[in-house]
């Protein structure tokens, strides 16, 4: 089918959900994606973050087939072993304990609020089920994690939502630690007729979920000192310390988790995006504390950790040996400094880590135009929260690939 033939069925049938870019790919090799016409494209895109070891991986494709020749599918009613050779590789990379396996982002958001609310309600019971978020934080598109997302913006048409969500300004220490004393008081002039033991509780809040670098918000990493100090100030009211690592979360940062380079272990993590290298994957990581908290009928899920994706997503763990994360951390690195080193008034900020990247877009210039008129030169690229052009390259591109994509962008921000 050609592009507009696509094009025209798309409008015909399908929900029109998405600000789609006027592309159709039909095949990709590498960093490349072409278009039904055989139009090429350098991808800084990954698919948002998901096509992790590039486009026809040929040992992630055979891996896929052989396994969807002999088994697709049995339920989480039957052991498999991809599934428990899987959890072992994730446990032993992270340092976590166990894993819940769900298929995407918002469904491990979802096992994630789960979790903290009853390891708070095993311990403390009622009365302490809050969950802190940041301020531009994305946590995914179900009514829950909505809830969770701090941003306005999403929160327009789906009155009411769940309960027990506030936020806080990111790297803003007095500012949390304020919204967890804020709580304390309100539990403890809760009177004796309550569950509650106020003596016993430390405010009304069991968790606190960060993106240690929001994606969606704007590629905005928190500050090192920052992160140290909310993980011991939520230690030491026994909050659990929660990050959600669907974007920053396998080896997008040069670390397996965005967390090994801020040196704490959370209490728990979720993954998605990029674990299965382009099939529907996510889960949550919990640490020893948090590792029985779900039991048996507590939760579940039809399709997690499917034999086909989690055979893909150990193919995606084998090839993102350490090396080749080393390798992650010096692109980012060297795209960081070649876009700076262009001293253009159309940039700004640089911000991020490994390859997950943004570029503030200074002046009159909208991110968005920026990012059509890429595309319209041959260059895929996304943009964050409201002023930044977002890079989230295959982490396997190559340095040839990389410069190709460059020499693209900076034509287009000569213009800017
Ligand atoms: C993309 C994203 C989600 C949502 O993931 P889905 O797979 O779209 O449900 C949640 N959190 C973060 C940080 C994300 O980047």
């Amino acid at each position: 089918m050609t592009t507009a033939e696509i094009k025209a069925l798309d409008a015909e049938y399908v929900m029109q959900t998405y600000g789609r870019f006027d592309v159709a790919i039909d095949r990709g090799e590498g960093a490349r994606l072409y278009s039904p016409e055989g139009r090429e494209y350098i991808d800084f895109t990954s698919g948002i973050g998901v096509s992790s070891i590039g486009y026809g991986n040929k040992k992630w494709a055979e891996a896929i087939y052989n396994q969807a020749l002999r088994l697709g599918h049995v339920s989480n009613l039957f052991y498999t072993e991809p599934y428990a050779r899987l959890a072992e590789v994730l446990t032993r990379r992270s340092g976590m304990k166990n894993v819940f396996f769900a298929n995407a982002g918002g469904e491990a958001n979802e096992g994630l609020i789960k979790l903290a609310r009853k390891y708070s309600r095993d311990k403390y019971g009622e009365g302490r089920s809050t969950i802190l978020t940041l301020r531009q934080s994305f946590h995914g598109r179900t009514v829950t994690t909505l809830a969770a997302t701090g941003q306005e913006q999403f929160h327009r048409h789906f009155f009411p939502f769940t309960e027990g969500f506030r936020h806080v300004p990111p790297n803003d220490i007095k500012a949390l630690e304020n919204a967890l004393d804020a709580g304390a008081v309100k539990a403890a002039s809760v009177d004796g007729t309550s569950a509650l033991k106020p003596e016993a509780v430390p405010g009304d809040v069991c968790a606190v979920i960060v993106e240690l670098i929001q994606g969606e918000g704007g590629v905005l990493p928190l500050d090192p000192e920052y992160v140290n100090a909310a993980h011991k100030l939520c230690r030491e009211r026994d909050v659990l310390f929660l990050v959600d690592e669907v974007q920053t979360g396998i080896g997008r940062t040069g670390k397996m988790f965005a967390y090994q380079n801020y040196g704490i272990l959370p209490d728990a993590v979720t993954f998605a995006k990029g674990i299965a290298g382009g099939l529907p994957m996510g889960g949550v990581l919990a640490s020893e504390k948090c590792a029985a908290v779900l039991g048996a009928g507590d939760h579940a899920t039809t399709f997690g950790g499917n034999p086909i994706a989690a055979t893909a997503a150990l193919e995606v763990m084998n090839q993102l040996s350490d090396g080749v994360l080393d390798e992650v951390a010096e692109k980012g690195a060297y795209m960081k400094k070649t876009i700076a080193g262009w001293s253009l008034p159309a940039v700004g900020e640089i911000r991020g880590m490994g390859l997950m990247l943004g570029a503030s877009v200074a002046g009159a210039a909208q991110p968005k135009d920026l990012a059509k008129r890429c595309i319209a030169d041959g260059l895929l690229i996304l943009t964050a929260g409201s002023d930044a052009l977002r890079m989230l390259p295959p982490l396997t591109i190559t340095y040839g690939e990389i410069d190709a994509g460059l020499a693209i962008l900076k034509g287009v921000l000569e213009q800017a």
